[in-house]
């Protein structure tokens, strides 16, 4: 159901953002018989635009990230059932998943020179040590199984857990199956910010005027999270803009299929992608920049060049690709690199805040992570939290512990909590 001028009033869930997270936790609410509206006057368009679609722990692991690491062995556990879900019940991991994009297809990690082999190298022992499945290949062998790897790349790693989707055929399958759900309303508005009533969060307020009451608010409007109005006083979501430029091309029939596996490589310390689509297409990621374009969607020529570059080096072929699109967003990133997701806690009572729920900051990770945010706050709605995931609790940046606002809030109704809001956007 799709209502745009006069939604019901009150919902058992509302969501702000309709990125790929918005979404994943939009259909997880409804799976639970919850009433769900999902307010994005511009949904799919965030980072969830933009992304690969790597379902890769193995990879992404870094130093010092352990917790953060249990959270994608989570998240790449839950996905064969979640992609199933959305294909109806259908295992279509050895198709195109059901719709999604889904595919159970390995990563092979290279390196271009010697100082990338040792540090591959090095990365190995550390996936090693946590107990992560990561095989040396020889280059012969990398070739065998990707002929159209360069003779000159210095070594080859193979990661069978690390698999893939499209995100966004995996936002468009979501969106059509809520959207022949009577139990869900989008709702193609803005969000200002939260309504209090009661000590508590009791919906959202729209820019432009009018409300949407609910049992429960979500908040997953990715970055401009910490813009809302009537967040709890005192609580800081430090999120950053990490740019990305990310290239989508198209092989000639000739050149098909280019790769079977995605391709991670490191060339002269610089990480490149290759993930193959079985539409006959791949995509090329991602740069990684911390600056202030003059917009958020503006690609960097710098980017592109040293993304076909480092690519082509790995597999010359890239060079006879078509040139598709190129694409840049904003990944939202947190000082420890790992979301802002759950309740909470009102200082004065040392409760978590009623009616809030938090999940934002997924930075390099959110198509990954996208089955297991669902589930988390699906048990925070069902009153059962998972204590493994309260590291990840939004307010472990604030110096205090949030308080609600000193009054309600209403349309008409600002407070200090409200005014300070805007002061919270920059970490
Ligand atoms: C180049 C690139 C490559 C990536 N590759 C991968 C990858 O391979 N694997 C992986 O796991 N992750 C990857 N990521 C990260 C991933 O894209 C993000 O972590 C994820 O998309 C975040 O999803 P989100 O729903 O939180 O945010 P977004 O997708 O940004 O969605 C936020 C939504 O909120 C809406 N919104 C904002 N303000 C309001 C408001 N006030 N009211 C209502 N709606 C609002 C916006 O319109 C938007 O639709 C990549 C990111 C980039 C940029």
């Amino acid at each position: 159901m799709d209502i745009s001028a006069a939604p019901p009033d009150y919902y058992d869930v509302v969501v702000i953002g309709g990125g790929l997270i918005g979404h994943g936790i939009a259909w997880e609410a409804r799976r639970s018989g919850r009433t769900v509206a999902l307010v994005d006057d511009a949904p799919g368009t965030g980072a969830s635009w933009a992304a690969a679609g790597m379902l890769a722990p193995v990879s992404e692991l870094h130093y010092q990230e352990e917790e953060l690491l249990a959270l994608m062995l989570e998240a790449s556990g839950l996905w064969p059932e979640f992609a199933a879900g959305l294909a109806g019940g259908s295992d279509g991991s050895k198709t195109d998943g059901g719709g999604t994009g889904y595919l159970t297809t390995p990563t092979l990690a290279v390196g271009a020179d010697a100082a990338d082999r040792r540090a591959l190298a090095d990365l190995r022992a550390a996936q090693q040590a946590c107990g992560l499945a990561v095989e040396p290949l020889t280059v012969r062998e990398a070739r065998n199984r990707e002929p159209l790897l360069s003779p000159g790349i210095s070594c080859a790693f193979d990661i069978p857990a690390d698999h893939q989707v499209d995100p966004r055929r995996l936002l468009a399958r979501i969106g059509s199956l809520l959207a022949t759900d009577s139990g869900f309303t989008a709702v193609p508005r803005r969000a200002a910010g939260l309504l209090w009533q009661g000590g508590r969060v009791a919906g959202i307020r729209f820019e432009g005027g009018g409300e949407l009451r609910a049992g429960e608010t979500i908040v997953a409007n990715g970055l401009a999270a910490a813009e809302l109005q009537g967040l709890p006083g005192g609580l800081s979501l430090p999120l950053r803009p990490v740019y990305g430029d990310i290239l989508r091309l198209r092989v000639p029939a000739r050149l098909r299929p280019l790769l079977g596996s995605t391709v991670r490589g490191l060339v002269r310390g610089v990480p490149v992608y290759i993930v193959p689509r079985e539409d006959g297409t791949v995509v090329i990621g991602a740069t990684q920049r911390e600056d202030a374009p003059s917009e958020a969607s503006a690609v960097s020529a710098g980017g592109v060049y040293q993304l076909l570059r480092d690519a082509q080096q790995l597999l010359p072929a890239v060079a006879e690709l078509e040139l598709l699109e190129a694409t840049a967003r904003a990944r939202p990133g947190t000082p420890d690199n790992a979301p802002l997701l759950g309740r909470v806690a009102n200082a004065g009572s040392g409760q978590d805040v009623e009616g809030l729920i938090i999940a934002t900051g997924f930075f390099r990770h959110g198509v990954l992570l996208t089955p297991v945010a669902a589930a988390i706050c699906r048990a925070l709605l069902d009153g059962q939290p998972d204590p493994r995931w309260a590291g990840f609790r939004p307010d472990r940046f604030s110096s205090r512990r949030p308080v609600s606002p000193a009054h309600d809030l209403s349309v008409r109704d600002a407070s200090p909590a409200d005014a300070s809001a805007k002061d919270r956007t920059t970490a």
